[in-house]
């Protein structure tokens, strides 16, 4: 592209470059780490330095299928030349787009009808939430709109999404979250239950004070809830036992809908197909991206289940066409990359690697740091797992926000080789490196987690 230098490239990133969750004054200033990626294969990333680590998080939860596939790169190859971009409006449409639909309704099974493509999650969730009140409209409900997600819940940054993410970095100074969105208790049990509360009993919690707030708010007027299956952004948190059937039992009796946001947890990340299937969950929506093209190019989908879909179907026989779509709806090149992606998930057995690997993850997470002075907990599921970092993890006293432990030891371990994540909300490590990743893999995030806690702090 060019043959500028480290340095030259730095001076254009940080003159021209407006970068998502950054510090943008301290980036201008040149005071931000700044590296400019250049390179990468299998779970490894390098700069343009040439310094190479390991890529715990995937990106951003999102290249699956780890870096430098072929099979994938060949088939947008093959795309591009063929026919790059054909719209999908008004009944319109492509042979990728048609086989990728085919095989994600196919993937997730269930109830599931129709897939509506965009290009981001965030994208994703604004669809659903038009699509849940236009439901409603149909079904001659019209009061029948708010949307309860939880604390901690983290479903994109639009002025709906980032309504309903429950973590308040992403609502300062936007004037979010909108008023047609309501947050109830995150299921994290080591945070949040009370002394000697087990699991089931705190999830049954959970569900009583998710049906408060629909009695408080009126079941009328109560249109859907989103979850991820397990929460992500807000902290890597599997749901404590019996969780989902317990919210499942509130939903059923109010008549709202559930949007199951597998943005995450979708493609294998678990183990399973979808987190929805690990856990027992009918959702009426499925929000996908990230693993859907493992991040090749941008693509995302709402999986729209049969009690809405017949509804949709309803409308437009009453009033017409569904006024919504965006020009890459169902991107040809996109949804190309999205398929090969399927097909290799397919072939190379990665849900049985996930299953295989993962536990063997957990175990030697735990036995490395579990029980350090400031490890708080060690969890998991699949290939996601997360170290929370506390002053005291007895009483479950937090460190002091200003002295920035998860971000110092983040640091640390990029020092040492991987890529970890500093979550958002406290002091939590984040990794989701690639599905792909083996077990002399995971040795070394391990290895190189259990040195960084030892000594940062
Ligand atoms: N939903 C979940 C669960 C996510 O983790 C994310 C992104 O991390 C999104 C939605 C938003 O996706 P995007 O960043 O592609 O808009």
């Amino acid at each position: 592209l060019s043959n500028l230098g480290t340095e030259q490239l730095r001076e254009k990133d940080r003159s021209f470059v407006f970068h998502p969750s950054t510090h943008l004054a301290k980036h201008s200033r040149g005071e931000t780490p700044n590296r400019i990626m250049a390179g990468a294969e299998g779970v490894y990333i390098w700069d343009t330095e040439g310094r190479k680590s390991l890529d715990g998080f995937g990106g951003l939860y999102c290249v699956n299928m780890g870096y430098g596939c072929t099979e994938i790169a060949e088939a947008i190859a093959r795309q591009a030349h063929e026919l790059p971009f054909a719209h999908v409006y008004a009944s319109q449409g492509t042979e990728p787009v048609a086989l990728l639909a085919e095989a994600v309704v196919e993937y997730f099974g269930q109830n599931m009808r129709r897939v509506f493509f965009g290009l981001s999650g965030s994208d994703a969730n604004e669809t659903n939430i038009k699509l849940v009140w236009y439901y409603n409209n149909i079904l001659g409900r019209p009061e029948k709109k708010k949307i309860i997600s939880r604390h901690r819940g983290y479903h994109g940054s639009g002025l709906v999404t980032g309504s309903l993410t429950g973590l308040a970095f992403f609502h300062n100074f936007f004037d979010l979250p909108l008023d047609l969105v309501r947050h109830t208790t995150t299921p994290h049990h080591y945070r949040q239950a009370h002394d000697g509360e087990s699991e089931q009993a705190f999830s049954e919690r959970c569900a009583d004070e998710l049906e408060a707030l629909i009695l408080a708010e009126g079941p009328e007027t109560v249109a859907a809830f989103i979850g991820e299956p397990v929460l992500g952004t807000g902290g890597i948190v599997p749901p404590p036992k019996g969780y989902w059937t317990a919210i499942h039992g509130v939903l059923d009796k109010y008549d709202i809908l559930l949007i199951a946001d597998e943005v995450v947890c979708g493609f294998g990340r678990t183990g399973e197909k979808f987190g929805s299937h690990l856990y027992g969950m009918r959702p009426d929506f499925v929000t996908i991206a990230k693993g859907l093209s493992s991040a090749y190019l941008p693509i995302s989908g709402s999986i729209i289940g049969d009690r809405v879909w017949s509804v949709l179907e309803q409308g437009t026989e009453k009033h017409g066409a569904l006024g919504h779509g965006w020009t890459y709806s169902g991107h040809t090149l996109c949804a190309a990359a999205a398929l090969a992606n399927i097909r290799l998930l397919k072939e190379r057995n990665i849900l049985e690697h996930v299953r295989d690997v993962g536990p063997y993850w957990h175990a030697r997470m735990n036995a490395e740091l579990a029980g350090h002075p400031i490890v708080g907990e060690v969890r998991g599921v699949g290939i996601l797992s997360a170290v929370e970092l506390m002053r005291d993890p007895k009483q479950r006293i937090p460190f002091e926000p200003d002295l920035q432990v998860g971000v110092r030891i983040a640091a640390a371990l990029f020092e040492n080789g991987v890529i970890g994540r500093a979550m958002p909300h406290g002091d939590i490590l984040g990794f989701a490196p690639p599905l792909i990743i083996t077990r002399k893999e995971i040795d070394i995030i391990v290895d190189a987690t259990a040195k960084s806690v030892e000594t940062t702090y």
